[in-house]
């Protein structure tokens, strides 16, 4: 089976590939596949995300078509960033970091010093025919108040691992796909397969 993969991060391609390759065969990126496309992530929930990309990316190519989509939900903060997490300040990863935090901050200056947060994944492969099979994952933990680490990217600094007793930044990439919610999604995802 020849699957393209909605997405051109290095991070999640090399994930993908470690823990479906084998039951996927040939994977290709967006950029291999030779398409450009990024459709519009309008959902509500991550499924419906990754559904909208899978689905426009298997049109395109009329291959099968693997697509994610995931984000941080902050219990204090009513489950933000959620799906907005990608572009939650409008600017960087580092910016998206500041303003976490300072929500945080503003949350315990009005007495709520919660700072549990998990992330989610959600994953969806699409074949030319119609076939849609999704699954998700979570892992949980919560917010430290300063960044922890150099590894990863996006949020993985500011997230502790109950599991893994230290950030994502700080874990290596075994220990934190062992545990990760894009991991447990396409585990999820392989037992459907
Ligand atoms: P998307 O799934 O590519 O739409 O982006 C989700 C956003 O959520 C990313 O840009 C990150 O900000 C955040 N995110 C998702 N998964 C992770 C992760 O494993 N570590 C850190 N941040 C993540």
């Amino acid at each position: 089976m020849k699957v393209v993969l909605a997405t051109n991060n290095k991070h999640k391609v090399k994930e993908i590939r470690e823990i479906l390759g084998a039951k996927l065969g040939e994977t290709l990126t967006l950029e291999q596949a030779g398409v450009t496309a990024d459709p519009e992530e309008n959902g509500a929930t991550f499924t419906e995300n990754a559904l909208i990309k899978a689905r426009e990316i298997c049109r395109l190519t009329s291959l099968p078509a693997l697509s994610d989509d995931s984000g941080l939900c902050v219990d204090a903060l009513g489950g933000a960033p959620g799906v907005y997490s990608a572009r939650y300040s409008g600017g960087d990863g580092e910016d998206n970091i500041a303003l976490l935090l300072k929500n945080l901050r503003k949350a315990a200056e009005g007495g709520v010093f919660d700072r549990t947060a998990h992330f989610s994944c959600a994953v969806a492969l699409v074949f030319p025919g119609g076939r849609e099979l999704t699954a998700e994952g979570s892992t949980y933990g919560y917010i430290t108040e300063e960044k922890l680490g150099s590894g990863g990217f996006g949020y993985d600094p500011v997230f502790f691992s109950t599991e893994l007793g230290k950030t994502f930044a700080q874990a290596s990439e075994r220990e934190k796909n062992s545990v990760s919610h894009r991991g447990r999604a396409l585990r999820a995802l392989e037992e459907k397969l």
